[in-house]
């Protein structure tokens, strides 16, 4: 009988628990976490932290579904190592857990800014269902909040403000939001979107220290030119760190995160690794990547586990991966790897719609979609069959993409 262990019950740990039961019925299976409840929906979270949804629907499992699976499920349990050669996973209580095969899902942790007071009360970072309540509780009570970090998760802080009523400054380091992926144009919908919900964005700002009261709780973030935001709750999303701590001197293959094949396989045997975590091989893109969203980490997930239950190589990792946001009276859709690409066309339709596309060789390898959604499906549908479509960009930019008025698609 196979022994599995799973470190992370994120989404990719779990979907890959639920794989495994259903490919091996009669395997062990373990899966051990740090947080101290089974798999929640972590893009839900922020609707938490914003007062819009109460905390029963967030919870995807409970304690029973791995009982019913027969899965063993360690909660609060942090692993500190793994010994490689033993097939042994080494656990915060001085206890070992043996494995035949291992799915490293362990994600990251936000990092936090390297500046004074960082740690204060009222300070937040975001990434649990924990730090949502939390977050949630420090928002109802406050009055002003500053939001630091440009990208995808620094926009939840700011709909939190919207929503809780405070008022908050969004401390950029650029001219603009999202500057790796978004154009002055596009980002300026994201501006007038964060203006509407009381959020004042503020650009080439950032935080040099944060100011505290006697009791430790923030009042001030000071940007680098000595500009004063009062603040009783500040939001920092500045990237995350990946778990790998637990992995140096493993032998174990990393470049900011784990290097897996496309079949989510490590370079050491039997280990495998899923969801954020992973530098996989994106065979759409022909190069290594990173994807941090929920869909791309379940898919891996999914496939790490039919692979390890297979035995061999049986399924490689290819998806599309989307994020989007919510939160503004227009939707926000980013596909692919956005940031990448050698050129990119974009266009603006309206004072909520704008689009834009990145190529790499000629192949679409990422956008982003604002106002308008509907071209996605086509974009999605051109990135898996690889069709070199750059010089035909104006169609691809029309309002309403039509497919057929490309030229057909060549032999690669
Ligand atoms: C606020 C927020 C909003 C988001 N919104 C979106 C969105 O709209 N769309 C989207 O696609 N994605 C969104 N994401 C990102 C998405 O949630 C992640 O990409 C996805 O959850 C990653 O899943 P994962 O399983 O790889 O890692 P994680 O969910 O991070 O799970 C890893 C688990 O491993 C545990 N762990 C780590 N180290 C150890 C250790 N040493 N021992 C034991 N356990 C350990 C961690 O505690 C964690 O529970 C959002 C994320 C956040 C935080």
């Amino acid at each position: 009988m196979t022994e599995y262990v799973i470190i992370g019950d994120g989404i990719s740990g779990s979907s890959a628990a639920e794989t495994l039961r259903e490919e091996d019925p009669d395997s062990d299976i373990t899966v051990i976490t740090d947080e101290g409840e089974p798999l929640y929906n972590r893009i839900l979270i922020k609707e938490h932290a914003k007062g819009k949804l109460p905390e029963a629907p967030i919870s995807i499992h409970d304690e029973d579904w791995y009982d019913e699976r027969d899965i063993d499920l360690s909660l609060n349990t942090h692993v500190t190592t793994i010994d490689p050669d033993e097939k042994i996973v080494h656990i915060h209580e001085d206890e070992n857990i043996s494995y035949d095969k291992l799915l490293i899902a362990t994600g990251g942790t936000p990092t936090q800014l390297p500046v004074q007071n960082s740690d204060a009360e009222g300070v937040h970072h975001f990434w649990t269902f924990q730090d949502a309540r939390a977050i949630k509780e420090s928002a109802e009570s406050a009055d002003d909040a500053v939001v630091v970090g440009a990208g995808l998760l620094g926009i939840d802080f700011a709909a939190v403000c919207g929503a809780q009523g405070v008022s908050g400054k969004y401390l950029m380091r650029g001219d603009r939001w999202w500057r790796y992926a978004l154009s002055a144009d596009g980002a300026e919908i994201m501006h007038n979107g964060m203006r509407d919900v009381g959020v004042e964005p503020v650009f080439d700002s950032g935080v040099d220290h944060f100011e505290t009261d006697d009791d430790g709780q923030v009042t001030a973030a000071v940007d680098p030119s000595g500009e004063r935001y009062e603040c009783d709750f500040a939001g920092v999303a500045i990237g995350l760190t990946f778990n790998t701590e637990f992995l140096y001197e493993t032998g174990l293959e990393m470049d900011n995160g784990i290097v897996v094949d496309e079949y989510m396989e490590t370079n050491l045997e039997d280990v495998y690794a899923a969801g954020d975590i992973t530098r996989f091989y994106d065979v759409l893109l022909g190069d290594q990547a990173q994807n941090g969203s929920w869909g791309s980490a379940k898919e891996q997930g999914r496939v790490a586990a039919t692979n390890m239950a297979a035995d061999e190589q049986e399924e490689e990792f290819q998806w599309v991966s989307s994020y989007s946001i919510t939160h503004f009276d227009f939707p926000f859709l980013s596909f692919g790897h956005p940031t990448l690409g050698d050129e990119h066309a974009e266009r603006r339709y309206s004072d909520t719609e704008w689009r834009r596309v990145a190529f790499k060789d000629g192949k679409i390898v990422g956008g982003v979609l604002i106002g308008d959604l509907s071209p996605q499906s086509t974009f999605k549908q051109l990135m898996r069959e690889q069709r070199k479509v750059a010089d035909q960009a104006e169609i691809l930019l029309e309002q309403s993409v039509d497919i057929d008025k490309l030229a057909p698609a060549q032999e690669q």
